[in-house]
């Protein structure tokens, strides 16, 4: 704490420079991992892997311990980050097949589009899982809308995981690689004549499914949802971070002379773990690991090409991820047996779909050499909030309430005031924070009120509701309010 002090008085006074950078907007780059937990970087405490990509950036920036994202998941967690909205707010917010239709509502405000609006060159890259087009996409076509009409000048995505097909990238609203003559055909019901699927001819998989992923081979691996044609243009795994890397790196070759906004969303270490050769067997722990080690290196390469290019200095890079780890996620791939000592959620308890803090604390780093002196910060903050900061820094201003609030003094580590409360989503439920306490309600018949102090037990292992039954009561109100204000709290 006695570092957090020091560098807050250092950096009130950096931060009365900012106008000064007015002619000089600073570039921002948000990478986003997929199902990187908490205690998977060796700046977060971990051991067994080393990450000196990813630690580079807590480095040289604000390496924050409590900053959270709102859902357990991957698409309510991205649509909070894109909208500033809570994700219950989007009854489609939930878990999206690939062919699901664009979730965002294309007149609303979105951190790209406050961004474009400050005269920024905009792209996403990687990983998206907002839906694409109106429920009824022809991939052999324009694919419309998608994140061109979200607010990305450029893009070059996948459209849900890899795990789900369809099985190719997305550039600009059109199919990469597809060809008349080979159109590419989806569907999430049923199979298409002829095809092998994971469940019937496992003899063809080189990777097993522990659960589901019984559609679709491509590559060797099984998914979910089926899909037939479009042979060329389906993805080769292990050259998926390379190539994401390839169009990240070009967007800042093309956009260096001016204000640029660049989403890159790694696709690691979500499941299928499929590395690139190179980093095969290179961290001990299986694939999981693997893909960290490669995810780290793409990083490691991408700050590097920012150096090359002199965008280091100016340039606000956020390092997160959208929700907590997972071990078995549905392959066989040694996840479980081979983690040991490693604790991808670190000292909290949870994973990716639950309530508890190793679902939605997450790493956070920022760095913005030119301002904002290297720290590690403690406050209460939520990606969420990125739309109102970043509009609030940028000068930007915009019509509809949001539930995103601006705590860019938080972001770029003068204050320590952040969040004072957020609304958490599991896959079905809901926790409350506020200060420093958690509150859980029964999220089965066979579990009742919880009520924990987090900074006091980050492994929530000490339930104190019955001790605390005032404060318990002023929570379960405040959720309760929170629901009526909003009015779409459901499945809780
Ligand atoms: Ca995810």
């Amino acid at each position: 704490m006695r570092n957090l002090r020091f560098y807050s008085a250092a950096l009130m006074s950096s931060l009365a420079a900012i106008p000064m950078l007015a002619q000089k907007k600073p570039n921002i780059v948000i990478i986003e991992a997929d199902d990187l937990g908490y205690g998977d970087l060796s700046c977060y405490g971990a051991t067994r892997i080393k990450t000196p990509g990813m630690d580079r950036v807590a480095n040289e920036g604000i390496r924050f311990t409590d900053a959270h994202c709102t859902a357990a998941t991957s698409t309510p967690s991205r649509y909070s980050l894109l909208t500033g909205m809570y994700p219950w707010t989007n009854v489609d917010a939930k878990i999206l097949p690939g062919n699901a239709a664009l979730i965002i509502d294309t007149k609303r405000v979105t951190l790209p589009k406050v961004m474009q609006k400050a005269g920024y060159a905009t792209s996403a890259v990687g990983k998206w899982h907002l839906g694409l087009g109106d429920g009824a996409v022809d991939w052999n076509k324009k694919v419309y809308p998608g994140a061109k009409e979200v607010g990305y000048d450029y893009s070059f995505i996948q459209a849900a995981t890899n795990d789900r097909v369809p099985c190719i990238f997305i550039e600009n609203g059109k199919g990469v690689g597809l060809e008349p003559d080979d159109p590419l055909y989806v569907s999430y019901r049923e199979n298409f004549r002829g095809e092998p699927t994971g469940k019937d001819n496992p003899e063809l998989l080189r990777m097993h499914p522990s659960v589901g992923h019984a559609g679709s081979i491509v590559n060797g691996v099984p998914r979910i949802g089926f899909q037939t044609g479009g042979k060329k243009a389906q993805w080769k795994d292990e050259d998926m971070a390379e190539l994401f890397l390839d169009k990240a790196k070009k967007f800042l070759n093309d956009n260096k002379d001016k204000p640029f906004f660049l989403y890159y969303g790694l696709h690691q270490p979500h499941v299928p773990r499929v590395p690139n050769e190179r980093f095969v067997g290179k961290s001990g722990m299986g694939p999981r690991g693997d893909v960290i080690l490669e995810a780290d290196w793409c990083v490691d390469e991408f700050l590097k090409e920012m150096d090359r290019l002199g965008l280091t200095d100016n340039t606000i890079v956020i390092l997160t991820s959208d929700n907590g780890p997972v071990l078995d996620d549905g392959y066989k791939d040694e996840a479980e047996e081979l983690v040991g000592d490693h604790k991808p959620a670190g000292p909290y308890r949870g994973w990716k779909t639950t309530m508890y803090n190793g679902g939605t604390c997450i790493p956070f780093m920022l760095r913005w050499p030119s301002v904002v002196k290297p720290s590690v910060s403690e406050t209460f903050v939520c990606q969420m909030d990125l739309l109102a900061s970043l509009a609030a820094l940028t000068g930007q201003t915009y019509n509809e309430k949001i539930d995103s609030q601006n705590t860019l003094g938080a972001f770029l580590g003068n204050q320590d005031k952040g969040r004072s409360e957020l609304v958490v989503e599991g896959m079905f439920n809901y926790a409350y924070r506020q200060g420093d306490y958690v509150m859980i309600p029964p999220y089965n018949a066979k579990t009742r009120y919880e009520l924990y102090n987090i900074k006091k037990d980050p492994g929530q292992k000490n339930n104190i509701a019955e001790q605390n039954p005032r404060l318990l009561r002023q929570m379960m109100m405040r959720l309760e309010q929170l629901k009526r204000e909003t009015g779409k709290i459901t499945n809780y």
